[in-house]
This record gives structure tokens, sequence and C-alpha cells, in this order.
């Protein structure tokens, strides 16, 4: 099966008015990395004359770090990136996304699991199926015989079975077209944990809907996710925005800059170094020009960036 994005959407409904956003997960500072990803979004939804959100996404409490969230909101002020709307805290969604989940569960969509990946790496073996050390492991369908049972076993981590051949294609503004077979590259996937914490697959479709996202640009790292994720808006009935994917910033390791590899924080100590470090974040996102020009203010440069980004990519 086949689904292209405009087969997804219920009905096709008419053109929304811009609402973008930024979603950082509080597990460190603003980096050079993530600015790219907040620059890109908010230079879009001016560009378009659209709304800019801000969501914090703190579903995966364990690794949130106390205080990182208040930090990347006071980096995002420093660099003239206000936000239009109250910020969402998805720690405080717990009741949102489980409405969504029981709506799946009703469905008879999901089943519990309790492989490990130790069992699950066995059983792709047995398959004769060989994954590499880092990737990501196919889930094999185990446990699939348990679907449609309800969640008393808290225990389990919840999966929602694919149809057979599931392939989901859409068009990214950036990339253009993109199709992954979930079926084959991904299979089952987790919307809840066995620790009880809803995924960020689950997490950030239902916020997206709710918050009525017409546009989603972020890192090329999420591209992987996309597909999972207009899966999910299909069978929960939601609309799916514009994707747009943005490129990396790379260590001199070849490595993605992330709060894991420990990038450092972008240093706002001043307006002239906040002004650097968005100069820079411009040229990764390949306004060169803008990122040349010598400008008087934040804003001043944020405006040109804007005029900018709009005569190259709207
Ligand atoms: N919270 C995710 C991150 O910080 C981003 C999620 C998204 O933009 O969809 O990597």
């Amino acid at each position: 099966m086949i689904l292209a994005v405009s087969e997804l959407q219920n009905p096709p409904s008419p053109a929304r008015a811009y609402r973008g956003r930024f979603a950082p997960s509080p597990t460190g500072p603003l980096h050079a990395g993530s600015l790219v990803a907040a620059l890109g979004s908010w230079l879009d939804a001016r560009a378009h004359q659209g709304q800019w959100l801000l969501r914090i996404e703190d579903i995966d409490t364990p690794r949130s770090i106390p205080g990182a969230a208040e930090q990347i909101q006071a980096q995002l002020l420093a660099c003239g990136l206000q936000w239009d709307e109250e910020p969402v805290w998805q720690s405080a969604r717990q009741e949102t996304y489980q409405k969504a989940f029981n709506q799946l569960i009703d469905e008879g969509q999901l089943y519990p699991c309790n492989c490990s990946r130790q069992t699950i790496a066995n059983a792709l073996k047995a398959l004769g199926v060989e994954t590499e050390r880092h990737q990501e492991l196919v889930y094999p369908g185990s446990c699939r015989s348990q679907l449609g049972l309800k969640p008393e076993n808290t225990l389990a981590a919840w999966r929602i079975a694919l149809p057979e051949h599931c392939t989901i294609a859409f068009e990214d503004r950036a990339l253009g077209h993109q199709i992954q077979n979930l079926s084959q590259e991904v299979g089952d996937f987790v919307l809840r944990r066995s620790d009880g914490l809803f995924t960020y697959q689950l997490a950030v479709v239902v916020d997206d809907a709710e918050q009525g996202i017409t546009h989603v640009v972020r890192g090329e790292d999420l591209l992987n996710n996309t597909a999972r994720q207009i899966y999910l808006q299909k069978v929960l009935h939601y609309p799916t925005p514009v994707y747009v994917h943005l490129p990396l910033v790379l260590d001199e390791f070849g490595e993605k800059l992330s709060k894991q590899t420990l990038a450092s924080a972008i240093d706002i100590s001043t307006p002239a170094h906040a002004l650097k470090a968005l100069e820079l974040a411009a040229n990764h996102l390949g306004l060169q020009e803008i990122a040349k020009q010598a400008h008087q203010s934040i804003g001043e440069f944020l405006s040109a960036a804007t005029a900018a980004w709009k005569k190259k990519y709207c």
C-alpha cells in the first residue's frame, strides 16, 4: 500500500493560516545546530506572515535537564526569536496523549510487547536479518498475537500494528520526494514505553495537530521519523503539515552537533555575540549574502534575513 500525502488529508481542507513551531527537547542549551532549526523555522513563519510557536518537548522526563528549557528560551529571546503564544510543555499534556492512545487501543490497533532489545536482535538473527551495530532494529512483530489486548499489563511497551505493506510518500519542500517503506524499514513502532511514558512519535503528532501546525521546519536528523508521523496522522484522522528538513551542522568529525556530543551553547553574552551566532546559522541556511553584510542590530539582521528567505525559498 503506497499512501501519498494527498490521500492522507481528511478531507482536503481550505488553506489554513501558517502556523509553525520550534520544538526543542530540553536536554541541554541551544547550540549552533539547534539555532539553525530555530532560525530556519522562525524565518519561514515570518516570511509567510505566520505564527511561530514554541513547544518544550520534555516528554522524556528522565532525559530532561532542569533549567535547560529556561536557558533555551533566554537564548532565543537574546537572538530576537520571539514566539507568538504561551509555550506548550509536553510534560503537562499526558492526558491528551492518553486520549489518542485510548482511541487506538479501542480501535484494536495496538498491542503490548515485552521484547527486550536482545530478544528483538535474536528474533531478527533467526530470520536471517543482519543489523549493523548502531542501526535501529526493525521490529519483526513477535508480539503481534497480543493485538487488541487492553493495557492492564503496565510493564509492557505498546506498539502500533502496521498494515502488511505500508509505504509512505511525501514531498519535502527542501529535499523533494521522499518515500519510506515503514513495514520493512521500521516495523511496528512503540507509542508507549514500558515505563509508561508516551513516545516522541505519538506526542509530536498529537501536539502538531492540536496546535494547528501547518508547517514543520526542523533538522534533517528528524527526516527518518516523518513517515511514522504521517502514518499516525492518518490513523488519528489529523491533517498532514508541510515538511521542510534543514541541513545539519556537523562537527570536525562529520558528526551532527548535538547535546549528546556536548556541543557548546551559543554565546549570547552580548548582542554582538548573539548576532554572530545568527549570522553563522543564516550562512548555514544558504543565506550567505545576508550573513556577510554588516548589521547594526539583531532586529535589522532578522528583517533582512526574512526578506532573503522569502526570495530564495518561498
Ligand atoms: N524535540 C525534537 C528535538 O529536539 C524535535 C522534534 C521536532 O521538531 O519534531 O530534536
